[in-house]
């Protein structure tokens, strides 16, 4: 099992497919990216040698991720890469969904267990500002499309921006009345080029969660492959809300995911300074000299980021490495 010197057990892979998206939400890629091409992708038995390394080593669950992963034309075989590594038992992916529609059903085949779906906003017009893309009608059919297929754990992302969705947050809820997944919260963290941003669109967590609180919504009990939210439940709705606050003070002591990028760089954190390299090992499909390599470096994993003094790392944008 992969322990940490502060004693945190690494279960869950977060696994960054491509650097690339084709949106330009205003918090991540406001000037979008559709021009890079990422030549320095991993590749397909790079990807391979990776999971089974991280497989051998206790990881149970692995979230692709990206830029947009759906991009990627070999996605459909990297699902079944991940689902087909003995030991690894979740397969999930975090999408911008502009592809779901299309092809759920595919992914679901290839063995994806779980979803989650980013949608700032229940308006579409909102959510086209917010995103640079007017897509909320096809994403939320995507998303049907994906119940359909029978894609069981469904989850949706909003960052919570003041100055944008923050004043729709009932618009959730009232969609959690009658829907049952989870919509989850997300505090907007700071990054490398979003300082400006961030300064005016900031809502801290806390504020959310004691509102929630305030209307009879309550903590539900964290499993071990759980994300980072704190969820919560209510008798009157059928969904559940989850808050990711990576400002609050314990948020990285129950830290149980590692971070490789797209290029094949191990983050130990969203927010350290240096990717350290694996990539020699993946490229001569080594898999022993792989998990020694991630043994080695994880001592280097420190207990917390520094996002509360404004210390972003080497993260410019969360589209580098996945949310
Ligand atoms: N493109 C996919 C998507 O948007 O779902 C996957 C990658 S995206 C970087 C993963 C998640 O990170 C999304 O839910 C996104 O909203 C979130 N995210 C991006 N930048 C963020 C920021 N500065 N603060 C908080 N969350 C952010
Ligand atoms: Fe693309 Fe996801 Fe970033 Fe939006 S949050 S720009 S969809 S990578």
């Amino acid at each position: 099992m992969l322990q940490d010197n502060f004693g945190r057990q690494f279960h869950y892979l977060r696994l960054s497919i491509t650097e690339m998206c084709n949106f330009r939400c205003n918090y991540c890629l406001p000037n979008g990216n559709e021009c890079d091409t990422s030549k320095d992708n991993m590749t397909i038995d790079e990807i391979r040698t990776l999971v089974s390394a991280f497989a051998r080593l206790g990881t149970s669950k692995i979230r692709i991720t990206g830029g947009e992963p759906s991009l990627r034309k070999d996605l459909i075989e990297i699902i079944s890469i991940c689902k087909s590594t003995p030991g690894i038992e979740k397969v999930a992916m975090t999408t911008n969904a502009f592809r779901l529609k299309k092809d759920v059903q595919k992914y679901k085949d290839a063995g994806l267990d779980a979803l989650n779906v980013s949608a700032d906003s229940l308006d579409p017009r909102m959510f086209a500002a917010i995103t640079g893309k007017d897509k909320l009608l096809d994403i939320l059919a995507g998303v049907d499309a994906a119940v359909e297929a029978g894609i069981k754990h469904i989850k949706f992302n909003s960052v919570i921006l003041k100055q944008h969705n923050f004043g729709g947050i009932e618009q959730f809820l009232e969609y959690l009345k009658t829907h049952p997944v989870t919509w989850r919260f997300i505090e907007l963290m700071q990054t490398g080029d979003n300082a400006q941003f961030f300064a005016k669109n900031h809502v801290q967590g806390e504020t959310i969660k004691q509102d929630l609180l305030a209307k009879g919504w309550q903590r539900v009990v964290r499993e071990k492959h759980a994300g980072p939210a704190q969820e919560f439940s209510h008798p009157d709705y059928l969904g559940n809300l989850g808050l990711i606050m990576p400002y609050s003070k314990d948020f990285c002591s129950t830290c149980n995911r590692l971070r490789v990028s797209s290029s094949g760089k191990l983050h130990l954190c969203l927010f350290s300074e240096v990717g350290l390299n694996i990539r020699d090992t993946l490229t001569a499909g080594d898999v022993d000299a792989t998990c020694d390599a991630l043994r080695g470096h994880l001592t280097l994993k420190t207990a917390s980021h520094e996002l509360q003094k404004g210390f972003t790392g080497a993260t410019k944008q969360l589209a580098m490495l996945g949310g």
